[in-house]
């Protein structure tokens, strides 16, 4: 089996590259790819990447790459629907012409956050962002052009792997008494491995021999077990921290909750982002572990005295 990964620098991409691997043949390509066959890996390059991926023949196109800077897609909305709508749309079209599956993932702020319930997959969507509306119309068009797709919701993303919310709030604890961080957000911080591993299980199911695996197609909610708000995130961070490193010299002593309005900023943030998960778990016989079980497993890994 060939698989073509898009977005393999990302959070989610670089996690694919590991997970993926044991399924087959995977070519991972960045925005920087250049084919020698003709074609490129960067998705505002609409004719570069057909060429590439259509030259490529893969069995399995997995799209990890995205335009994730959610207040500069406030005053970039061309690029941002170009990369989250258009691109996704060229990649189904061509999943579809040649019976490949394509996985795809979009995110919680397809959802306007009202209510308090767990969002589920069949809830009208209605973004409150430019972001959360090039992502939705990115499903559309997955959905519209391609029989076998997968497109997984998922929230709060963090890695060990480049910036993230858990090191700048090491960073704010170890300069200040005491931080201010939103606490009327509510969500579940979701791992990159965890969202890679889920799609590698997933891809075994719909790949394999099961003669229904085209049922299987559709929009998934993809989180970690339980909800958080971002002040909760950073009180378990802060805590995790001190009792593997209690050498580390992190002053913060309070984390003041604050409403989102605090903090000003061009996107505005559903406060419900909580995602029901229940149709992946059910279909697909998985276990979602608890939020706090990936986020101590990448504290223990970022925290590690021999790499700090
Ligand atoms: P990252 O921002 O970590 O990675 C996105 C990747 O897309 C980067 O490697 C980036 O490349 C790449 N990219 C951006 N523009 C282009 C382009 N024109 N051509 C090719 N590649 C490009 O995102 P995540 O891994 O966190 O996100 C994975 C998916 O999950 C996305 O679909 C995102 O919308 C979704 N999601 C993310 C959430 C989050 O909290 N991060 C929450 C919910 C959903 P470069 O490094 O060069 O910029």
């Amino acid at each position: 089996m060939r698989l073509v990964l898009l977005g393999r620098n990302g959070q989610v991409g670089w996690e694919l590259q590991r997970s993926l691997a044991p399924l087959g043949e995977v070519i991972a390509l960045d925005r920087n790819s250049v084919l020698p066959e003709g074609g490129s890996g960067d998705l505002a390059d609409l004719d570069g990447l057909r060429a590439a991926v259509r030259g490529l023949r893969p069995d399995v196109i997995v799209n990890a790459a995205a335009f994730t800077a959610v207040d500069r897609a406030e005053s970039e909305p061309e690029l941002a629907h170009a990369i989250n709508a258009e691109a996704p749309g060229v990649l189904a079209e061509i999943a579809q012409a040649t019976g490949a599956w394509l996985v795809h993932y979009s995110t919680d702020y397809v959802f306007d956050g009202s209510g308090s319930a767990p969002w589920s997959e069949d809830d009208p969507p209605e973004p409150l962002s430019v972001y959360g509306a090039t992502k939705l119309e990115g499903e559309r068009r997955v959905t519209a052009a391609c029989a076998r797709h997968l497109i997984l919701r998922t929230s709060w993303v963090y890695a060990a792997r480049g910036g993230n919310f858990a090191r700048t709030m090491l960073r704010l604890a170890a300069e200040r008494e005491r931080l201010t961080v939103i606490d009327d957000q509510h969500g579940s911080p979701t791992g990159a491995e965890l969202i890679a591993d889920v799609t590698a299980l997933v891809l075994r199911r719909v790949t394999g021999r099961d003669p229904g695996a085209s049922a299987h197609a559709g929009i998934y909610h993809l989180a970690a077990a339980g909800e958080t708000t971002w002040n909760g995130f950073a009180r378990f961070v802060l805590d995790t921290a001190r009792e593997l490193r209690p050498d580390l010299p992190l002053h913060a002593r309070e984390i003041a909750p604050v409403p989102s309005s605090a903090f000003p900023l061009p996107a505005r943030r559903p406060l419900n982002s909580r995602l029901d998960t229940g149709r992946l778990r059910a279909t697909f016989d998985l276990v979602l572990p608890p939020w706090q079980q990936g986020v101590h497993r990448m504290l223990t890994e970022i925290l590690n005295p021999q790499m700090v």
